[in-house]
C-alpha cells in the first residue's frame, strides 16, 4: 500500500503553543478602549475575560505550555491526521503533492474546540461558572458547548436570528451539549430587546449577537465572555495545528513550498501558518497563502486601519485589515468568512510582506469542494472550500510547469451541517459576487476618528 496518512502519536503531540508576537518585525499596535480611544488596560478586559487569557493577549514569550488538563482533552481528538490527497492528485494530473491537515475530525467537526477548550479551562480555573458568545453560522456555538462540558461549566448561546431558523440541527448540536441558545436578537439583553422594539423581525447580525453576549457577560459576575477567532489568544490556541504538521512533514519525508488557509477572522489559518511564519523568519525558504472570498475581501480591498470589532461599539478598538464595521455581507454568499476584519496578528503578517493573500469567488471554491468530496471522500466545509479552491489552482500551475512542488493546506471542517449550501450550488442558485470597491470607501468612511495614521496595503 501507497502511505497516504501521517498519524501521530498521543505522547507525540506538542506541549506549546507558538506566540508569533515574539517573532514580529513590527509589534502590533495597541487595542484601544471603544469609549475613549485610548488603549485598553487588563482592567478594562476583566469583567468579561479571565486574566490568564488577558496575559495571553499581550504576551511576547515565544512559547506558552498547554496546561496538562488542556492536553488530556485535546487528546480526545488530537493529534489529528496529515493526509496526502492521492486521488485529488490523480484527478488533478498533477506532479505536485497534495497536503491536508484534517481538523474536521474534533466532536464539533472544525478546528474551533482547539480554543473553546483552552477558553473553558482558563475560565474554569477563574471561578467563572457560565460562559455567554454569540455564534454565526453556529460552528463556534457548537465548539463551546462541547468545550464547557470537559469543565463543568454552564454556557448561553447567542446565535443570529437568520442562521437559527436557517440551520437548525446546530440548535440541536447545542442542545445535545447541554447550552441553552437563544435566537439574536432575544428579550436577554437592553442590546436584544431595543432591536427587537425597532424591529420585532430583525434578522440579527452577528455585530448584534457579540453585543447581547458581552452585555450577559459584563452584567453577571459568574459569567464570561468568549470569541471564536480574531483575538491574538485564539490564534494563539490554533497553532498547535501547525507545530503538528511540522512534524509530520518531516515524517512525511517533504517540506512545503506552499502553506495555505482560508480567512475568515483568521484563526485555522494562523494555526496552520504561524509555525512555519517561525521557520520562514528563521531562514526557510516558503510561500504562506491565505484566501478570502471574493465577496468579503478584508485583506486584499479593505484598509489597515483601527477600527470597532462590532456594531454596537461595545468592542475593543483594534488596528487590523478592515471593510469598515457597517460592512454588510452580501446574502447570497453561502459561506462562513463574512466578519469585516482581520486578526490583528495575521493583519501584520500580511502588512510585513511575510504572507500573500488572494480572494476567490465561490463558484470555483464549491467546485473545487465537489471534486475534494468526490475524490478523497470528505465533504468540506464551504470555508474550506476556499483553501481547496487555492491548492488545487496551485496544483494545475504546478502541472503547466512541469514542476513537482509540495502543497499543504488545512481543512478547516466538514461541511455536513452546510448541505443546504451544497443543495443550492448543485441547483445552481449561487452566483458569484465581488464586493464593489463604492461600497468599501463608504463603510471605511465610518471608520473611528482617532488621528492615528490609516495605510492601504
Ligand atoms: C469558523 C470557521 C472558519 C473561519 O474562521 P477562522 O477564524 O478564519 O478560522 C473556517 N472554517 C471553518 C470550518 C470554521 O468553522
Amino acid at each position: 500500500m501507497e502511505s497516504i496518512k501521517v498519524s501521530l502519536s498521543q505522547d507525540q503531540m506538542p506541549q506549546k503553543w507558538y506566540n508569533i508576537q515574539a517573532d514580529l518585525k513590527t509589534p502590533l499596535d495597541p487595542p484601544l478602549h471603544p469609549g475613549t480611544g485610548q488603549p485598553l488596560t487588563p482592567p478594562d478586559l476583566t469583567p468579561i475575560f479571565p486574566m490568564a487569557l488577558i496575559e495571553q493577549e499581550v504576551s511576547q514569550e515565544r512559547y506558552i505550555a498547554i496546561p496538562d488538563e488542556v492536553l488530556q482533552v485535546y487528546a480526545q481528538w488530537r493529534p489529528t491526521p496529515l493526509m496526502r490527497a492521492r486521488r485529488l492528485e490523480q484527478a488533478l494530473g498533477t506532479p505536485a503533492k497534495i497536503y491536508f491537515k484534517n481538523e474536521s475530525v474534533s466532536p464539533a467537526g472544525s478546528h474551533k474546540p482547539n480554543t473553546a477548550v483552552p477558553q473553558a479551562f482558563y475560565n474554569m480555573k477563574s471561578g467563572i461558572k457560565r460562559i455567554a458568545t454569540e455564534t454565526g453560522a453556529g460552528q463556534w456555538g457548537s465548539a463551546m458547548s462541547l468545550a464547557t462540558n470537559y469543565f463543568g461549566l454552564r454556557c448561553s448561546v447567542y446565535m443570529v436570528r437568520v442562521s437559527y431558523d436557517q440551520k437548525p440541527y446546530r440548535k440541536s448540536m447545542i442542545n445535545t451539549w447541554g447550552a441553552e441558545i437563544f435566537a439574536s436578537p432575544s428579550q436577554q439583553t437592553n442590546a436584544g430587546r431595543a432591536a427587537l422594539a425597532a424591529d420585532p423581525n430583525s434578522p440579527g447580525s452577528l455585530g448584534l449577537a457579540i453585543s447581547e453576549a458581552v452585555e450577559d457577560a459584563a452584567t453577571h459576575a459568574d459569567t464570561n465572555y468568549a470569541l471564536g477567532s480574531v483575538l491574538n489568544h485564539v490564534c494563539l490556541h490554533q497553532t498547535i495545528i501547525g507545530e503538528e504538521a511540522i512534524k509530520q512533514m518531516q515524517i512525511a519525508g517533504d517540506k512545503p513550498d506552499v502553506v495555505i488557509g482560508c480567512i475568515g477572522g483568521g484563526s485555522n489559518f494562523a494555526g496552520i501558518a504561524f509555525p512555519f511564519l517561525r521557520e520562514k523568519i528563521n531562514g526557510l525558504d516558503l510561500r504562506v497563502l491565505a484566501v478570502e472570498p471574493a465577496s468579503c475581501p478584508s485583506v486584499t480591498k479593505g484598509v489597515f486601519a483601527y477600527d470597532f470589532g462590532d456594531t454596537a461599539h461595545l468592542a475593543p478598538i483594534i488596528k487590523m485589515h478592515t471593510l469598515g464595521h457597517t460592512f454588510m455581507p452580501p446574502g447570497i454568499h453561502a459561506g462562513g468568512l463574512r466578519y469585516h476584519g482581520m486578526a490583528p496578528l495575521v493583519s501584520r503578517v500580511a502588512a510585513d510582506g511575510l504572507i500573500e493573500a488572494v480572494a476567490v469567488h465561490q463558484l470555483d471554491c464549491f467546485a473545487a469542494g465537489l471534486l475534494f468530496a468526490r475524490t478523497e471522500g470528505i465533504i468540506p466545509a464551504p470555508e474550506s472550500t476556499h483553501a481547496i479552491q487555492a491548492a488545487v489552482a496551485e496544483a494545475l500551475k504546478a502541472k503547466e510547469e512541469g514542476k513537482e512542488r509540495v502543497i499543504l493546506f488545512n481543512l478547516s471542517g466538514h461541511g455536513h451541517f452546510d448541505m443546504s449550501a451544497y443543495d443550492a450550488y448543485l441547483a445552481g442558485q449561487l452566483t458569484n459576487y465581488d464586493y464593489p470597491q463604492a461600497m468599501v470607501d463608504q463603510a471605511l468612511a465610518q471608520l473611528p476618528q482617532i488621528g492615528l495614521a490609516s495605510s492601504r496595503m
